[in-house]
């Protein structure tokens, strides 16, 4: 373990404007690709730091460089985006804006999935490597990503990210996990899933509610589609691999007497793996294709609208960034090696794969500690019921130590793979 680094004496000056920018950024929560007022404090805040600044990469994203002389490049992501969820965490500063959907539908807006601590962080890291100069040797491109929600880092790497910005050595990025503050983890090779978003038609043939015999109802076919999915993963996929298949959206009808034409769904599924993400998505498109088959619908429409591709932490770089950061985390043990990789999905690995180095992704915990009163470490990448996870509206990170944390763990991550001065 290497000692702690001299950035980090300048953090508790600067802990308590950070901990007032997380605030901020949580009670102005934007959309993906829609990070416009987020992406000017991230700008703005850079430019005072002294970093060179590109907007508007992949749309809404920002990149910071700061050069230090000879050295190793490191690249450190943050994402940027909150979600279409209602806030109802009660917290003084929760979120009340509400925004537009691509279709037009007026949504409220959430940072629900910790993103708001993500961009404090990295600015509390941007703003202790600018400090010091002199305690580190290299090039830190710090990146503001877009939109990690709908694949903001692919639109970032096809507006010639690579072509652009210094090339790094080493990736490196951190997310929120609803665990107890003072808790951390990594694992090396697969941590995060695939997942694939599937639009879904199903044609019906409509008519009125007191003449069903005459019509195809896309409500019952629906039902037994949705149902009928539920035995995918519990019958098709083997109990030592991971998948999960998720109706999130149903729509179809306007009104109890009248049948209608259509109905549609988004299916979300997640993988572990290339096989058993293949075996999944053809047991959804057989499920679809043969129970409108049965209801004598037509053929239904399927659409892949989305695809995260697995997040792959490279074993080496990870094992060596685990050991450092161990030295973070308070006590032995609060660093962990997750059993298994999570059932969520990330984008980030895709600067590592498009770039040809290796990614280290890690999570930490944001959550009261209160809220676990057994808590079991080895369970680490779900939390027990009743504690709201990300995604939900009660989902609500301690601002503090949960900026700090984020902060030491990213900053330590940095140095480490710097070069020393
Ligand atoms: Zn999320
Ligand atoms: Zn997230």
């Amino acid at each position: 373990m290497t000692p702690s680094t001299p950035l980090l004496s300048g953090l508790d000056d600067l802990l308590p404007d950070l901990v007032s920018l997380y605030k901020d950024l949580h009670a102005h929560p934007e959309l993906s690709f829609q990070e416009h007022r987020t992406a000017s404090v991230v700008a703005g805040r850079l430019r005072k730091q002294g970093w060179e600044v590109t907007e508007q990469v992949g749309r809404t994203g920002v990149v910071g460089v700061l050069r230090s002389g000879e050295g190793p490049t490191v690249l450190l992501r943050a994402d940027m985006d909150a979600l279409p969820v209602k806030e109802e965490t009660g917290l003084p500063y929760a979120s009340k804006a509400t925004a537009f959907t691509d279709d037009g539908r007026e949504v409220p807006v959430m940072h629900a999935c910790g993103h708001d601590v993500h961009v404090t962080a990295l600015l509390g890291t941007t703003a202790l490597l600018a400090a010091r100069r002199d305690a580190w040797r290299g090039t830190v491109v710090a990146v503001f990503q877009p939109a990690e929600e709908v694949g903001g880092a692919p639109a970032m790497l096809e507006d010639g990210f690579a072509e652009r910005f210094p090339h790094p050595d080493v990736c490196l990025a951190q997310h929120t996990a609803p665990v107890p503050v003072g808790y951390a983890g990594s694992r090396p090779g697969t941590i995060m899933s695939s997942s694939d978003s599937l639009r879904v038609l199903l044609k019906g043939r409509g008519g009125h509610g007191s003449v069903p015999e005459g019509t195809v109802d896309p409500v019952v076919l629906a039902a037994s589609v949705v149902l009928r999915l539920q035995t995918v993963v519990s019958r098709e996929v083997a109990a030592a691999d991971m998948a999960v298949v998720t109706v999130g959206s149903l729509h179809t009808g306007t009104k109890e007497n009248i049948i209608p034409d259509t109905a549609e769904l988004k299916i979300n599924i997640r993988a572990d793996g290339p096989a058993v993400r293949r075996r999944v998505m053809a047991a959804v498109e057989r499920v679809v294709r043969l129970e409108s088959a049965v209801s004598g619908a037509d053929e239904p429409e399927i659409e892949h609208f989305q695809s995260y591709p697995l997040t792959r932490n490279d074993p080496e770089a990870t094992a060596r960034t685990g050991e450092i950061l161990s030295g973070v985390m308070a006590g032995p043990g609060r660093f962990l090696t997750l059993p298994r990789p999570l059932s969520g999905s990330e984008d980030f690995g895709q600067f590592g794969e498009a770039l040809g180095v290796p990614s280290v992704f890690w999570f930490f915990g944001t959550t009261d500690p209160a809220l676990f009163p057994d808590f079991d470490p080895s369970g680490l990448s779900s939390p027990p019921t009743g504690v709201p996870g990300a995604h939900s509206g009660r989902f609500a990170p301690l601002a503090e130590p949960s900026v700090e944390t984020g902060v030491r763990l990213m900053t330590t991550a940095a140095a480490h793979w710097l070069g020393d001065a």
